[in-house]
């Protein structure tokens, strides 16, 4: 599979991750950061710009069974992931039940549900329901393993109070999109906030489904290696020349 990045800490692939991972060494990842497809490049409508579009992200968001997908990703979650790792991993109302059902049935525990508000999210053009503005992640673990949760950090950063679990954020910032645009590219604050509080210094942190390479960005910032793959190779590019010009990222606020 091709390599288009290389350094001490990051790696980046280009390519499947069902078939790349299986050849990574199990038990080898402290962390993974899932954004998987949502699938909901189904005929459904979106706001782009103010305008009722068709939501059509690219053949990466159709599948013929997204269940099936999904249990596959676990299983890869399964094989590599570490005693005491634990995973993150991103959906909206339209996968998220199915994904928890999906990981409850394993021998996994779900730590936190949480929930990440967009404070500037496009508005319902069809004024028939609320708007959207959140999605959730939820943070897992082995049931018999025991997570890394860097509870003094995550306290400070919240001004000497717990940090609770509803995350607010604008949406990505254009200077992270600086090397070209990624549909459902997530905000830089967010995936920072995630591997600070669940690993260490020097963990190996996985993204399977790497997109513009937000996760790899962040990992390599915070000291943490990391591999990312990527099945679209013009994302691929986006998140290598993201890593090479790794000075120029702008972290927005999150509170
Ligand atoms: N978190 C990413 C970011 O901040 O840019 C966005 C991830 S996006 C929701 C999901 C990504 O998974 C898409 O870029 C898609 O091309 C990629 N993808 C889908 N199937 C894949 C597969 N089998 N192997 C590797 N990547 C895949």
């Amino acid at each position: 599979m091709p390599v288009t990045y290389k350094d001490k800490y990051t790696k980046i692939y280009s390519g499947d991750a069902f078939q790349y991972l299986k050849k990574l060494k199990r038990s080898s990842v402290d962390l993974m950061i899932i954004d998987p497809p949502y699938f909901l490049s189904n005929g459904g409508f979106s706001n782009s710009g103010g305008k009722m579009v068709s939501v059509d992200k690219g053949d990466w968001d159709k599948v013929e069974d997204p269940e099936q997908f999904y249990v596959e990703m676990l299983d890869l979650v399964d094989r590599l992931l570490t005693k005491n790792g634990s995973f993150f991993v991103f959906g909206s109302m339209h996968n998220i039940y199915i994904l928890g059902y999906l990981i409850k049935k394993r021998q996994f525990k779900i730590l936190n549900n949480i929930t990440w508000q967009k404070s500037n999210p496009a508005p319902n053009l069809s004024r028939r329901m609320f708007t959207h503005s959140t999605e959730t992640v939820l943070w897992v673990r082995r049931e018999n393993g025991k997570q890394i949760f860097n509870y003094d950090q995550m306290r400070a950063l919240n001004g000497g109070r717990q940090m609770k679990d509803v995350w607010t954020t604008a949406t990505t910032n254009n200077l992270e999109k600086r090397f070209g645009k990624h549909p459902s590219q997530k905000p830089l604050s967010l995936i920072r906030r995630m591997i600070l509080a669940a690993s260490n210094e020097g963990d190996m942190v996985l993204d399977p489904f790497m997109g513009s390479g937000t996760t790899i960005v962040a990992a390599r910032q915070l000291n943490r290696q990391g591999i990312g793959v990527e099945i679209e190779p013009e994302y691929a590019s986006i998140a290598t020349e993201r890593i090479k010009d790794l000075e120029n990222e702008k972290i927005g606020k999150i509170k």
